[in-house]
């Protein structure tokens, strides 16, 4: 693991704006504020030899430490083309240091800045109303949104942000800073959130005693446990990566095709549908409705999509250890692709999509033709 040089964004400024300003040598700082890309070159003054280059931006695949987190990415240097050093450019290292916030809050479960955003939005708070509600100050929120690390103690209060209960019993029993009109407003706004999670709890009971339970052809030959399903997408949940919920339908129907197609028998019990963008579980919203009820799993807003993410761990001991091999298998296979969208035009290679009519349900035995590759389990 290389060490990281600087332990925050503030100190990387400071330090390289003093590397540039040696008194002795008359080099002024000349840099442009547009963030690199590959390919890009910077003008920049050395601050080894202390030339002003036109410095080619190259990405280096490095493990840093962020705060106690291995982080492994792609990070962007400009490289001097006189001397070879790589050259402390503020611009560029404020990308860098993007990424590993984005990666360490991934890894601590804390909001990203645009969900923070998201979630303020959701309950109608502003900026001020928000900070009063969580007891912080209003600066602190402007700051993590704005791409801030928070403390431990701020990370915990953003996380109890998404759940509404916890802001009521924050409201009736703390933030004295927020007014009375203030405060009923905002009770009234984490109520109306509260509710809307009630629903999906009753829609739930609903929807699991309405799916088949008996075993049939369409159904990969496996009656449908609810329980099994969930403890599958929570493990999932924990080990892809960005768990759009386009990509979980992809995700689900490789765990029952690669399954139905090495022994016989889906993994699920969810019968499957060709929808245009790929094969995707038969009443799939009213699934995933019953799914993510904000206590197991739950939605967290990331880029232009909803990414289902796991509140406790995985209960795997329905499943035999060949079967968790194989989660971990379609896990692996997921990872594989750079985006949902390449996982999803892999999906439209597939025979089972092909040659489905739009709407109706997919034959398990398309399997065998599955492009998956299968997997050596134990
Ligand atoms: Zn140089």
């Amino acid at each position: 693991m290389s060490s990281w040089p600087f332990s925050s964004r503030r100190e990387a400024r400071k330090r390289c704006a003093s590397r540039f300003t040696k008194p002795s040598i008359d080099c002024r700082i000349r840099t442009e504020g547009r963030s690199p890309s590959l390919s890009e070159i910077v003008r920049t003054i050395c601050d080894v030899c202390c030339n002003e280059v036109d410095a080619p931006v190259v990405a280096v695949r490095e493990t840093v430490d962020v705060r106690g987190v291995s982080v492994t990415d792609e990070f962007w240097y400009p490289v001097c083309p006189l001397c070879g050093n790589r050259i402390g450019h503020a611009a560029t290292m404020d990308r860098n240091f993007e990424k590993m916030y984005a990666a360490y809050r991934e890894a601590r479960d804390i909001p990203q800045p645009d969900e923070i955003v998201a979630l303020r939005r959701r309950y109608g708070f502003s900026q001020r109303v928000f900070a009063a509600v969580l007891g912080i100050g209003v600066a602190s929120v402007q700051r993590y949104e704005g791409g801030a690390l928070p403390s431990e103690s701020h990370a915990e209060l953003l996380r109890q942000a998404r759940d509404p209960q916890a802001l009521r019993e924050r409201l009736r029993s703390g933030a004295p800073r927020l007014g009375e009109r203030d405060r009923e407003r905002a009770l009234r706004a984490v109520e109306q959130q509260a509710a809307r999670k009630m629903d999906y709890a009753v829609v739930r009971l609903d929807l699991l005693d309405r799916l088949p339970r008996v075993a049939l052809p369409e159904t990969g030959l496996r009656a449908f446990d609810a329980d099994r399903l969930r403890e599958a997408v929570v493990y999932l949940a924990a080990h892809v990566g960005s768990l759009f919920v386009t990509k979980l339908n992809k995700v689900l129907f490789y765990l029952d095709f690669s399954a139905y197609r090495d022994e016989g028998v889906g993994f699920t019990g969810l019968r499957y549908a060709r929808a245009d963008y790929g094969p995707v579980p038969d009443q799939y919203d009213l699934v995933m409705a019953a799914l993510v009820d904000g206590a197991t799993l739950a939605y967290r807003e990331q880029g232009d999509g909803r990414v289902v993410v796991a509140r406790r761990g995985a209960d795997l001991s329905a499943f035999s250890p060949r079967e968790v091999a194989r989660l971990d298998a379609v896990a692996a296979f997921a990872n594989g692709f750079a985006s949902t969208a390449e996982l999803s035009a892999y999906s439209h290679e597939e025979r089972a999509w092909l040659e489905t009519p739009s709407g109706e349900v997919i034959d398990y035995a398309f399997a065998c033709d599955l492009r998956m590759p299968a997997a050596p389990l134990p």
